[in-house]
């Protein structure tokens, strides 16, 4: 899929806007600028890196057999975009529970979930997605603050970003346990940094992600959206909700024209 947008298109395509590939921005950066400081917000799964699943899916299974008894299972959830509590309410649903043994059960499950995942989690640095770890860098260089909005309990993003060797470059982060869906997330990752001076008013937010989820969250906030066509969404599905970018990987990613 993502070999097959490539080859599409040579130019990633901004919409109302053509970027090149091959005119890698880094050297015609300019400085930070001191009064608005941009912002960049990243999703974990599927834009950071992917194919990280599996021990996070069973973790949730885990916790759920360990608080509950109940066998679960993510099997037919479609769990692309989603966030973990929400995940773990539908395992619990379809597992037999009803509401009022869900929300007493979740605080335990979700505390048991993240303490499995630090325990069991694979070295990831694999599965970083392309473009990733020098696009990093050149922000990072720059002095640009980075944080996580991510549907992974917060255990669990914290512990992915540290085994894929990424840890270092992200300051701050949402999570699932903060809010009720992505665009909340994405409020209160920005309310963050207002609240620490990191941005002013004028300054550029932008939020990378893989799924038409990030593209609502985004917009739902007034910021700038990159979809970025390395998880499972299609190409044409993230289209369709118009971000201001849509990348098929993250290398040579346009950052200069991202941040203008
Ligand atoms: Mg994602």
């Amino acid at each position: 899929m993502v070999s097959g947008l490539r080859s599409i298109s040579s130019a990633c395509i901004g919409l109302g806007r053509e970027y090149y590939r091959g005119i890698f921005p880094s050297a015609i950066l300019e400085e930070v600028p001191a009064d608005a400081p941009p912002l960049l917000l990243f999703d974990i799964d599927g834009t950071l890196m992917r194919k990280s699943g599996p021990h996070h899916r069973q973790v949730l299974v885990d916790a759920v057999k360990l608080v509950t008894g109940l066998e679960a299972t993510t099997d037919h959830i479609p769990v692309q975009g989603m966030l973990d509590r929400d995940i773990l309410a539908w395992m619990l649903r379809d597992a037999g529970a009803g509401k009022s043994l869900i929300k007493k059960w979740m605080p335990a499950v979700v505390e048991h979930a993240q303490r499995l995942y630090t325990e069991c989690c694979p070295d990831l640095r694999r599965k970083v997605c392309p473009g990733v770890r020098p696009l990093l860098r050149l922000i990072t260089g720059r002095g640009i603050r980075i944080g996580l909005v991510t549907g992974n309990l917060s255990a669990i993003g914290w512990k992915k970003v540290e085994r894929a060797g990424i840890r270092d470059h992200f300051s701050f982060g949402a999570f699932a346990e903060e809010g009720k869906d992505r665009a909340t997330l994405a409020a209160r990752a920005i309310a963050h940094a207002r609240r620490n001076r990191w941005i002013t008013r004028d300054s550029m937010i932008v939020l990378f992600g893989d799924h038409e989820n990030d593209i609502l969250a985004a917009k739902a906030n007034g910021i700038r959206s990159v979809a970025v066509a390395t998880g499972l969404s299609r190409p044409d599905a993230l289209l369709k909700l118009q971000p201001d970018f849509l990348l098929p990987d993250l290398r040579d990613c346009p950052l200069e024209e991202i941040l203008s």
